[in-house]
């Protein structure tokens, strides 16, 4: 694989995870390479405990690899003590996962609008949380908790605490893994009209073909490791589309 470029978003290269003891250990995650240009998406596939979330969580820096490295926009993830990583994540990273993670407490502004707050430096964080739920589609349920939300506008407050911060690159794990086929079209749906809007990175894992084939590159897992041709190169994209907010 060649070097880092500055096109790259992220680029994880010969990452492995081993979990267990001397008696029994396991390779979760075998020589995993991989690189997504900006702008770019790329969708995980692979049967389940194939090392698809540990592999998320990896390209997030929320886990540490046994080795191997990931960049992201050219920074060496692991490279960093653990609170620099945690800003890079606030800053510039977003994360869907498929049972939401709301915060039950919370009403859907305050959890959207919490995520600026950990990143910092957001002017008006209230009116930019309400601004991004009418975008979703929540206008007018900016106050209600988590608990009284169905799961498809539970998704859209995570989306909408996802992209709030514009971030970079998104990640997202099988994102409509609990939602019913017709709420998780129109999740999808949103997915990607966000990512084109804002130019993001789009990284996410799903069981789903047709969400897959709506990538750019595909790369499959089978028990931790690339399942040969699913090793993607970055998909030839014509110049990044201006984003343009509706
Ligand atoms: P997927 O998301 O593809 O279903 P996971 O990444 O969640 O797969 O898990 C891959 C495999 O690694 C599974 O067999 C899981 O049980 C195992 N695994 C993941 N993390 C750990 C850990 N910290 N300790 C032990 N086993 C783990
Ligand atoms: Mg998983």
């Amino acid at each position: 694989m060649s070097s880092n470029s500055d096109q790259d978003a992220i680029v994880a290269q010969h990452l492995c995870k081993t979990v267990g003891d001397a008696g029994a250990r396991l390779a979760v995650l075998d020589d995993v390479n991989l690189r997504v240009t900006r702008g770019g998406s790329l969708a995980i596939v692979g049967p389940s405990g194939s090392g698809k979330s540990t592999l998320l969580g990896l390209l997030a820096g929320l886990d540490l690899p046994s080795s191997g490295k990931v960049f992201l926009d050219g920074v060496d993830l692991f490279a960093l003590d653990e609170d620099a990583r945690a800003r890079l994540r606030a800053t510039r990273l977003g994360f869907v996962f498929q049972n939401f993670q709301l915060i039950g407490h919370l009403d859907a502004l305050h959890n959207v609008s919490l995520a600026l707050d950990i990143a910092g430096g957001a002017d008006a964080p209230l009116r930019q949380a309400r601004d991004m739920l009418a975008r979703v589609g929540l206008a007018g349920r900016e106050h209600r908790k988590p608990g009284v939300l169905s799961g498809g506008e539970q998704q859209r407050v995570a989306l909408a605490r996802a992209f709030v911060t514009r971030p970079g690159l998104l990640l997202a794990d099988e994102p409509t893994g609990n939602l019913d086929a017709a709420t998780g079209a129109r999740i999808i749906q949103l997915l990607f009209e966000l990512q084109r809007q804002q130019g993001t990175t789009l990284v996410l894992v799903t069981h789903d073909p047709e969400l897959a084939a709506r990538c750019d590159a595909v790369l499959e897992l089978h028990a931790g490791r690339v399942t040969p041709g699913g090793a993607p190169e970055p998909a030839h994209r014509s110049e990044p589309t201006e984003p343009s907010l509706s």
